[in-house]
């Protein structure tokens, strides 16, 4: 079996790592967080260095948050590589969701000392990714991708080869785009309606029964937000960081369009105004303070509920 380096523990990497070890694989892992470090060895991994990892596996793993810390890590396994004058070649595979154009900056990199290289991000969170059925959207060789398949399988069920190198991540981030332009759509609609009386759970069902539904809808309002958790395990700020890259890659585009930074700019005000750690789900929580203040005194409440009544009362059917 190959052994596998993985860099990254955290609410996804850890899960990920531990359907490797399922899957047999032996795993050596890296994490800044020790807490986390000693939970992975008690579930078989081993703890290791940049030095280790790059010396013992066939096969490198990044689950991390960001394009910035990808690239120093990539910076930092080159060094060492290169220092190390090793034979093997170790095949990189990040699964991060980072920027494309860094990703292929970094492939540039890898294959000069002839290391292979993959952007493999996911979707699914960390629900799936305990399952092992994370949906995986990879980028780069073919060839490569079918001889990583195997590996990829253990943490995925559903895989697909998108494209060049950095087209995983460039599906990635305006998969999440769109995920994110539904779940702020789909809050303010909830307390619009709410407002109008129609109650939150009433409303989610209609719409998952109906043309308005979305990933929001069907999983995220019943799992996360009309029960007030909060707690899907991804966080704002990442997602946040993914509706920026996605806005930029239409900025550089030249793209003519809107929608991108409205909804980049709304993720943003409310990164703003909520604890650092939130989860992305209290961007509901959030909405509710900026969409109801015109609605705020008993005056306003009753004027606008006149307004509602005189509409329904004088609709008239229009004729087809
Ligand atoms: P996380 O913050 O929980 O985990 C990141 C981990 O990386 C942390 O444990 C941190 O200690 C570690 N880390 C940071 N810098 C490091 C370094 N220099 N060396 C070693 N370890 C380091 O984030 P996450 O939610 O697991 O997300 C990881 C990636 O997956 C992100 O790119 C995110 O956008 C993407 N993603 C997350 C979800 C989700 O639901 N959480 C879903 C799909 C994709």
């Amino acid at each position: 079996m190959n052994q596998v380096g993985f860099i990254g523990l955290g609410k996804m990497g850890f899960p990920m790592a531990v359907q490797l070890l399922k899957a047999n694989y032996p795993v050596f892992g890296m994490d800044l967080n020790q807490q986390t470090m000693k939970q992975f060895q008690m579930l078989g991994g081993v703890p290791s260095t940049f030095e280790e990892i790059i010396h013992s596996t066939q096969y490198i793993i990044l689950m991390l948050p960001s394009s910035r810390t990808v690239n120093t890590i990539i910076d930092s396994l080159l060094d060492i590589y290169q220092s190390g004058n090793l034979k093997s070649k170790p095949t990189i595979i990040d699964m991060s969701s980072s920027y494309p154009e860094d990703t292929r900056q970094n492939e540039q990199k890898l294959k000069a000392l002839g290391l292979g290289f993959l952007d493999a991000p996911v979707s699914g969170g960390i629900k799936k990714a305990a399952e092992g059925t994370l949906t995986i959207m990879t980028g780069g060789k073919d060839s490569l991708f079918r001889e990583c398949k195997p590996l990829l399988e253990a943490m995925g069920s559903k895989l697909f080869h998108v494209g060049p190198i950095g087209s995983g991540h460039l599906i990635k981030a305006v998969n999440n785009y769109l995920s994110a332009a539904h779940l702020l759509t789909t809050c303010e609609t909830i307390h619009l309606l709410e407002n109008y009386g129609v109650k939150p759970e009433t409303a989610i069902n209609v719409f998952n029964n109906s043309t308005g539904r979305s990933g929001s809808t069907e999983y995220k309002f019943p799992s996360f937000i009309l029960n007030n958790s909060y707690q899907s395990g991804f966080s704002l700020e990442l997602m946040s960081k993914d509706v920026k890259m996605a806005s930029r890659l239409y900025e550089d585009m030249g793209a003519a369009t809107a929608f991108p930074q409205a909804v980049c700019q709304k993720l943003e005000e409310a990164q703003h105004a909520l604890p650092e750690n939130a989860d992305h789900t209290e961007l509901f929580t959030y909405i509710a303070t900026y969409l109801l203040t015109g609605r705020n005194s008993d005056e306003e409440c009753k004027e606008t509920d006149n307004r509602f009544t005189a509409f329904c009362t004088n609709a008239q059917p229009r004729s087809l």
